[in-house]
């Protein structure tokens, strides 16, 4: 149920000459700012190197949380929260949005008092979460093995289906007069009187106004491209899906070592939650200095491997001929393999927690390459050293569900309009004018 260049090209519209702004990249990220520039009267042409939500944004578990975010993403999430709920209205057609909460278990005295303190965050934003009894749990959660502590869930914390989700609403987009065309890569910029004057696609140039990137996972290389330091680096995570199962949990779970989410489908999307894997490149070097403290904090749950999986390989060119092939081309989709050795753990973990589904056929299995950013929240600002370029990228393994409300924010900063939150916390300069370097919950 993933998308990858085996998908059919369901967009592949002419490359207009001239329009108002270019968004770079297909994910939810991208399509959601391309949607409220739309819905603002724009004239917005979507270019993806491969295919509507090919690599992230079909790929990831489908939680729709607000649950454990950053102080400062959390009224950005409850606003996308608020978005997810009308979403199928808008768009008119339906993505698997249902408010069954997210629940995490706790299984150690530092996991009860981190859901405390977010207790207390949650209640002064006026979110509601509750703390939960283990005796709670049980009764939510039968089938569940282990010791555990308590938990805390937040009700109105919801899941979609991705691979639903992110194409439905390109389909909107395209609706709404958004000119998408996948397998173009955008190789470059254009600029003229200081400013972004065009784009240079694999396709052709298109004059411009504005540039939004929203590239993922390839962000860093396109900004480097152009002189620009974005350290951002990738870490793969591997998923599998059950075949439908008896319903045991409606909503999103997690404990130690296995999330879980309700799929429409009537199966389990499920994850180790607390493995990932990080291909060395000359990326991991370049941004060592500002990932040191992010990978302290994660050490125990990171591999590190020498298998070229990082986007361009182990060694990317940060030049290119915009007339010749770019390294945007010669990757349509990042489709890395799931880990054999994560797969079997995986099973285990079910054998373990969840004894009712460790029999249950593992219909599909997947890999993701999720972007970071070394303080684990994304970027959402204009790139001073080029007007007219937009950046939101870095969303760190929870852009998914905020996708609509970064997407409208990120349509505003293009038109000069307030973002209507604080984005003090999203600048894109902390990583260059000394700001100290704090990195938010992960998970
Ligand atoms: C396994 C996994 C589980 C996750 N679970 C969750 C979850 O449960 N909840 C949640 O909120 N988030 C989750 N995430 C994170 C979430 O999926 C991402 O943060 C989000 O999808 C990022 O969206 P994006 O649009 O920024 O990037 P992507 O979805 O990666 O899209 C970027 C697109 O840009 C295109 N592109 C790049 N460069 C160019 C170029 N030069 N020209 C043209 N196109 C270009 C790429 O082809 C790509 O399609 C998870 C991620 C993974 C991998």
């Amino acid at each position: 149920m993933i998308l990858s260049d085996q998908s059919p090209v369901t967009h592949s519209e002419p490359l207009p000459p001239a329009t108002d702004v270019v968004v770079i990249g297909g994910g939810v990220i991208g399509a959601c700012t391309a949607w409220y520039l739309a819905g603002a009267g724009l004239r917005v042409l979507l270019c993806d190197k491969g295919r509507i939500a090919g690599e992230q944004s079909s790929r990831n578990w489908g939680w729709v949380r607000q649950q454990g975010r950053d102080p400062a993403e959390l009224p950005i999430m409850m606003e996308s929260n608020r978005i997810w709920q009308g979403l199928a209205a808008d768009i008119g057609e339906d993505v698997g949005f249902r408010q069954h909460g997210v629940l995490y278990i706790a299984e150690s005295r530092e996991d009860s008092e981190r859901h405390e303190a977010w207790v207390r965050l949650a209640t002064e934003h006026g979110l509601e979460s509750i703390l939960l009894t283990p005796d709670e749990i049980r009764s939510r959660l039968p089938g569940l093995q282990g010791n555990w502590l308590g938990g805390v869930i937040t009700p109105s914390d919801g899941r979609a289906e991705p691979f639903e989700a992110v194409p439905a609403i390109a389909r909107a987009c395209a609706g709404r007069g958004v000119v998408i065309r996948e397998n173009c890569a955008v190789r470059g910029l254009e600029t003229g009187g200081g400013r972004v004057s065009g784009v240079i696609t694999e396709d052709g140039a298109v004059a411009c106004d504005s540039v939004v990137l929203a590239g993922g996972a390839w962000s860093s290389m396109f900004l480097g491209s152009l002189g620009i330091r974005f350290p951002q680096l990738t870490v793969k995570s591997t998923v599998a899906r059950t075949a439908p199962v008896a319903d045991f949990y409606p909503g999103n779970a997690a404990c130690a070592n296995l999330a879980f989410r309700r799929r429409e489908d009537g199966g389990y999307t499920i994850a180790p939650g607390d493995i990932h894997e990080h291909s060395l490149s000359c990326d991991s070097l370049r941004y060592a200095v500002p990932f040191i403290q992010v990978l302290k904090q994660s050490w125990h749950e990171t591999r590190l491997r020498m298998d070229g999986g990082s986007p361009g390989g182990h060694c990317y060119t940060r030049r290119w001929p915009l007339d010749g092939e770019s390294p945007f081309e010669r990757q349509r989709v990042l489709n890395p393999r799931p880990d054999p050795a994560v797969m079997e753990r995986l099973n285990r973990s079910l054998a373990q927690r969840l004894p009712a589904l460790a029999g249950t056929t593992l219909v599909e299995s997947w890999a993701g390459m999720i972007d970071t950013t070394p303080d684990v929240v994304p970027v959402i600002d204009r790139v001073g050293a080029i007007p007219g370029l937009v950046l939101g990228s870095g969303f760190s393994g929870h852009g998914f569900g905020i996708g609509p409300a970064a997407g409208r924010i990120l349509a505003d900063l293009v038109q000069g309009n307030a973002p209507g939150h604080d984005l003090g916390r999203f600048r894109f300069g902390r990583f260059s004018d000394g700001s100290p370097i704090e990195p938010g919950p992960a998970l």
